[in-house]
């Protein structure tokens, strides 16, 4: 497995597994790789002949008051897990070598970005889609593999692909749980095992509010009532939004119609935890 922190070695090593191999399939990471992203890369060797890693924690992604310093850099296991796993190359750049100067070019995808996490987290998503469309440039994959975990992301980085006619196929992949529900994430590990059980709550809430539309409930506001509830009785205190948006435009509905995605974020002690689940009554 080759690991490359430069831009015009890691460009050059992807045309060079292109020819030699075929179909590239590209997974972007933070790092602090859990079974979630091992998911990821196992789907992109079923869809591709070589596969890229990227292993970057992107400060223009945090705002001062978030995580950034604290977030969890395991860079040697997450490499061991890349080469378990049969990565083929992981591209692992400092700041210095992605943001050389201060960037005068920002990817702002309008609406999309707006709701949901982009009403608390200011700048988040457009941090997210000028790295996305960094990393697209560096690593000239056929195809690149984003969890649903991450749903606004996801349809962030669908819109921006369409928008600026970037030549890669995005393929949004099914979220995976630790056995409590919970959705598998690197933050997961700020959690004390009281926190963790709340936190459990969150995937409860998601699944009741799936068989409630499968029974028939179609109101957004009674779904979300009936979470809200559940969420607050494991105990957790701050809920920042739960919503039921179209699984594409991600605007709200107040009834359920066709498809939707049911999408919530919560504080629990000094961790933020997101999760969502789709719904289809087609
Ligand atoms: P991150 O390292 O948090 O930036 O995540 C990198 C990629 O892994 C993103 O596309 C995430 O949506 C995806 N991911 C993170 N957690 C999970 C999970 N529990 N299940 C599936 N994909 C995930």
């Amino acid at each position: 497995m080759l690991v490359i922190d430069s831009i015009k070695a890691c460009r050059d090593a992807v045309h060079a597994l292109s020819q030699m191999q075929g179909r590239v399939g590209f997974v972007p990471t933070m790092g602090a790789l859990h079974r979630g992203h091992l998911s990821l890369i196992e789907i992109a060797r079923k869809h591709c002949d070589a596969v890229v890693v990227s292993i970057f924690v992107n400060p223009t992604q945090f705002s001062p008051d978030e995580d950034f310093d604290a977030y969890p850099r395991p860079m040697d296991e997450d490499l061991r897990a890349c080469s378990q796993s049969g990565v083929d190359l992981v591209f692992a750049p400092t700041a210095a070598i992605m943001y050389p100067q201060t960037p005068r070019t920002t990817i702002h995808v309008t609406g999309l970005s707006d709701g949901l996490c982009g009403r608390l987290r200011a700048g988040h998503f457009d941090g997210v889609a000028t790295v996305v469309t960094k990393l697209f440039g560096i690593v000239p994959a056929q195809a690149a593999f984003f969890g649903d975990k991450d749903y606004q992301q996801l349809a962030v980085v669908r819109q921006l692909v369409r928008d600026l006619n970037i030549p890669i196929e995005i393929v949004g992949c099914p979220i995976v749980r630790e056995a409590s529900g919970l959705a598998m994430s690197s933050r997961n590990a700020y959690l004390s095992s009281e926190q963790r059980t709340q936190a459990a709550s969150l995937s409860c809430a998601l699944f009741q509010a799936r068989e409630q539309v499968k029974a028939g409930e179609r109101c957004a506001a009674t779904l979300t009532e009936a979470m809200r509830r559940t969420i607050l009785e494991a105990g957790v205190k701050q809920i920042e939004y739960m919503e039921v948006v179209h699984p594409d435009s991600l605007v709200n509905v107040e009834s359920i119609t066709d498809s939707a995605r049911i999408c919530l974020a919560v504080r629990i002690g000094s961790c933020r935890l997101i999760d969502n689940i789709g719904v289809d009554v087609s």
